[in-house]
């Protein structure tokens, strides 16, 4: 072989190396982006509350997908949503992962059209600064994805890049698409998931939480006023001559008469204070920050509410009612390493308060320190 052809051989083997090396990278690429792609659809699935799947898309993602915004907005016809999310989201209501409710879904049909299909494009001030974080500051392309079940639209997931090529009319929507897909069944998923847990958590009756939710509660509530040193009341409610209500009346009446005596305490509270159905017709409430004082307070205008309220009867005459309230304040001092025992041992002073007030007459409230 002369050396020319020598050389040429050699070049066009060069020339193939290269190629096949970079047919490796973008195999590798490939392979990594599917492998990364694999690893968010498996978080998405195991997702299994509303905050958990708010909390994956608009911090996780963000960060994985590397853009400079990424926000959410969704369908809450009934105000569902914004109740599961209050009672689950350990987030500021303020902060930039929560979601934007919003009550109809025409507001966001002006960005898709009937195909309901993710657009990509160019970032437009007027068109898109409200889907956005203000202010919005180097987002220069975007990717609006609906999420969409049962041919309606539920939500709507953005991210913003501070790329103008990133997301364009020409990029492939396939995987996007794919993805939008994925996220709008799992929210759907875990929508339910939520729904379930909030009705094993309340009261069928009363509407109030139950008292498996109040446990939980309770316990955490300790937790806190250890770590802010503060202190936290127990407060057991039970109705008075409560058979007798039964008994004169007729049980659909009582049922009535616990509804009315449910919604009245509630309404005496505060949104940090946690009201259940302890069993039968006794209720039992948790109030955070609050000392003997405060809390005598509100256990007294709850006393003094039913006190004065008459109770509508299936006979049609309108009877009184009353309640005896026993109230234990645990000081952070107090609060033992096992938060669980301390809740126990709250609740189990209450308890004797409340045994104190129906002892010394009913129709009072009466204390015990913990101890
Ligand atoms: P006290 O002042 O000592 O508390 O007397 P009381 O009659 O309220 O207490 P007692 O424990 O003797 O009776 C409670 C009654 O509550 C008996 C039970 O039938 C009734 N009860 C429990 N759960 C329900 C319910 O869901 N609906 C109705 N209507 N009654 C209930
Ligand atoms: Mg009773
Ligand atoms: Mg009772």
């Amino acid at each position: 072989m002369t050396a020319p052809m020598l050389l040429k051989l050699d070049q066009e083997n060069t020339r193939l190396k290269s190629q096949l090396d970079s047919m490796l990278r973008e195999a590798r690429r490939n392979q990594d982006r599917m492998q990364r792609m694999d690893r968010i659809e498996r978080q998405l699935i195991a997702a299994d509350s509303l905050s958990a799947l708010v909390g994956l898309l608009l911090s996780e993602y963000k960060t994985a997908f590397g853009v400079e915004q990424a926000t959410l907005t969704l369908v809450d016809r009934e105000h569902v949503l914004a109740k599961l999310l209050v009672e689950n989201l350990d987030l500021p209501t303020k902060s930039r992962l929560h979601p934007t409710l919003i009550a109809a879904a025409g507001s966001l049909h002006l960005h898709y059209g009937h195909g309901l299909t993710p657009w990509l494009g160019r970032y437009q001030h007027q068109r898109h600064a409200a889907l956005f974080h203000n202010p919005v500051i180097g987002i220069a392309s975007v990717a609006l994805l609906p999420l969409v079940r049962h041919g309606e639209l539920i939500g709507s997931l953005h991210f913003g890049s501070a790329n103008p090529e990133r997301y364009g009319a020409a990029s492939g929507t396939e995987f996007l698409e794919r993805f939008c897909g994925i996220v709008a069944v799992c929210m759907e998923s875990a929508l339910n998931l939520d729904r379930l847990r909030r009705i094993g958590l309340t009261d069928g009756l009363t509407g109030v939480q139950n008292r498996r939710y109040f446990e939980q509660r309770c316990k955490s509530e300790v937790s806190q006023a250890k770590r802010h040193q503060q202190a936290l009341t127990c407060m057991f409610l039970d109705v008075d001559r409560f058979k007798q209500v039964n008994d004169n009346y007729g049980h659909p009446t009582g049922d009535d008469v616990l509804r009315i005596v449910a919604t009245d305490i509630q309404s005496q509270l505060r949104a940090g204070d946690t009201v259940a159905r302890y069993g039968g017709e006794e209720f039992i409430v948790v109030l955070p920050r609050t000392d003997q004082a405060g809390a005598a307070e509100i256990a007294e205008r709850i006393r003094k509410r039913m006190e004065a309220r008459t109770f509508p009867t299936q006979c049609g005459k309108a009877i009184q009612v009353t309640i005896s309230i026993g109230l234990s304040v645990l000081h952070p001092e107090l609060i033992q390493s096992d938060h669980q025992l301390t809740a126990n041992l709250l609740v189990a002073c209450a308890d004797r308060a409340l045994y104190q007030a129906k002892q010394q007459g009913r129709n009072r409230v009466e204390w015990m320190a913990f101890a």
